[in-house]
């Protein structure tokens, strides 16, 4: 039976009965900052460091003070890959064998362990590692994560309790819900813990086992998340983790014939290859079945508003929505659409208040009596800090570009960009169709009569569909956004920001090119981690 009583973990950091422990959250942010961990791989339980066999290793290092190593990475040759892929095989017959009741127990315990022993740790490491606020980081790597672990168990439930095939007099048939033969692969991204969680978590509470390649930019948080599921129970084996060259595994793991699935959230680029590299598997019979793609992938999100809307709270969203871990949500809005006879005032607002947000800096120096929960943050590395870099400079010439605020951009300690406005005043500029991942988002005004018409071109600018909003208070207005932009976003929002889904409460994912749209948070995604073997039994 499903769980009875499955709720949103609260968050603490903000709410006035239930505040966080400042001085438990400082003494894990020590631990880390003076500690340089090494970061094993995890192949049937077994830790297996640098250090043995020689090796690569590679570091991760505090986006706030790039000087700052934090782990030292071991990196999985391709015998550790194969190692990995074994250990899944392995690991799987007594894992799916188990009673949905102890599956499902390990992952409730872990949601448990998250939000009491391992809270501060959770959040030390999210936030010094992937450069998150404090109040982001609750957001990920407690709510989040414990959500999608509670959540699962019950969307599991009801599907393993759904019974959809009728039977006749003298016949008795049956659905059975079995996982996938082979194993799951999991690659996930560096801007959120808790999505990591997730794309182990529910392949595996499915009955798969798991190979799992984690960002190298979130070694640390994801390292403590799977000693958090072994503590909670999980059996070796049934989660393998190997950091390490993201083309060197990919291509190993790929190549095994008992690869079923691939649970992915990163790059739209990156996941077009995987894409393509897996239906040519199938195409030159590699594989034994057809694998499952799951991806969530890009976007380049829009916020509309129309004239009737609330100025305030649009603006307050858009800043939330834009700028919030620095735009590098998936969900950010980078594109925002804004009335004639409105702009200048929403503008001098937004830009107003960005002037006044502050900076998170958890660089070691910082911490004691360091500001924890500013608004600002870095972005997670060199390479999105040329790449964002790059993109500002092109906009200083381009005549169909204007800087409205920020602009600037600092590398000296740490990877920091200013949170930044643009204006175009063409609406197809590649600005308003590139992805740039970060605290940039670049702003066209269209006439208060066209509103029809911007949606239109909303809808045809790019080929990403992951999230949008609309701000308005004319009904009619909203009626004809959500029907003119049905397709141009996988979680559209109305009158608030278009991040922040909560699981079970937005299901998110994204259409078109922003992936396969299959829903993180709900039940649907448990379903693409089964096979059906329909039984049928005549008297
Ligand atoms: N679910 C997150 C949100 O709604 C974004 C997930 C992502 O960045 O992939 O903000």
């Amino acid at each position: 039976k499903p769980p009875k009583q499955i709720t949103n973990e609260p968050v603490k950091s903000f709410s006035n009965k239930d505040v966080l422990d400042w001085d438990l959250l400082r003494a894990s942010i020590s631990k880390f900052n003076n500690a340089s961990l090494d970061v094993p791989l995890v192949i049937n339980g077994k830790r297996i460091y640098h250090n043995e066999g020689g090796r690569q290793f590679f570091q991760q290092t505090n986006p706030a003070k790039h000087s700052q190593v934090l782990a030292n990475v071991t990196q999985a040759s391709k015998e550790d890959v194969r190692d990995a892929i074994q250990a899944a095989k392995a690991a799987k017959e007594k894992w799916y064998k188990m009673p949905f009741y102890d599956r499902a127990a390990v992952f409730l315990k872990a949601a448990d362990l998250i939000s009491t022993k391992y809270r501060y740790d959770m959040l030390a490491a999210t936030m010094l590692g992937q450069g998150k606020n404090v109040y982001q980081a609750e957001i990920d790597c407690i709510t989040e994560l414990a959500d999608f672990f509670r959540f699962n168990v019950k969307y599991a439930a009801e599907l393993y309790n759904q019974q959809p095939c009728e039977s006749s007099p003298g016949v008795w048939n049956k659905a059975e819900y079995r996982p996938l033969e082979g194993f799951v692969y999991a690659v996930t991204p560096f801007n959120f813990t808790a999505i990591s969680g997730n794309l182990i978590g529910a392949p595996a509470l499915m009955g798969n086992t798991v190979v799992w390649k984690p960002s190298q930019a979130a070694s640390l948080s994801n390292f403590l998340l799977l000693t958090v599921l072994e503590e909670a129970g999980l059996p070796h084996g049934v989660v393998n983790f190997i950091p390490g060259n993201p083309v060197d595994v990919t291509n190993e793991v790929l190549a095994d014939e008992e690869f079923s699935a691939l649970h992915f959230t990163g790059s739209t680029a990156v996941f077009k290859q995987l894409y393509g590299k897996i239906q040519s598997g199938v195409v030159n019979n590699l594989y034994r079945d057809y694998p499952r793609i799951v991806g969530e992938t890009g976007g380049k999100n829009f916020h509309l508003v129309h004239p009737s809307a609330s100025l305030p709270h649009a603006v307050l969203s858009t800043l939330r929505g834009a700028f919030e871990y620095q735009g590098q949500k998936c969900s950010a809005a980078s594109r925002l659409y804004l009335p004639e006879s409105k702009s200048a005032e929403f503008l001098e607002n937004l830009v107003g208040t960005l002037g006044s947000v502050k900076t998170v800096n958890t660089s070691a120096s910082k911490i004691n009596g360091g500001d924890l929960h500013g608004f600002m943050g870095p972005v997670i590395h060199q390479q999105s800090f040329d790449k964002l870099a790059n993109a500002i400079d092109e906009a200083k010439k381009d005549p169909e570009l204007e800087i409205l605020c920020g602009g600037k951009y600092d590398k000296s300690n740490g990877w920091f960009i200013e949170p930044t406005i643009i204006k175009t005043t063409n609406p197809l500029h590649k600005f308003m169709s590139t992805e740039f991942f970060g605290p940039v988002l670049t702003v066209y005004e269209y006439p208060d009569s066209e509103f029809s018409k911007i949606c239109e071109t909303i809808d045809k600018t790019t080929t990403y569909g992951l999230t949008g909003a609309v701000f308005a208070r004319d009904r009619e207005a909203i009626v004809l956004a959500d029907e003119k932009l049905k397709y141009s976003a996988g979680n559209f929002y109305i009158n608030d920001k278009c991040t922040g889904a909560v699981v079970g409460q937005q299901w998110f994912g994204g259409a078109r090119m922003s992936g396969t749209d299959d829903k993180a948070g709900g039940s649907n995604i448990l379903s693409r981690f089964v096979s059906i073997r329909n039984v049928k039994e005549n008297f």
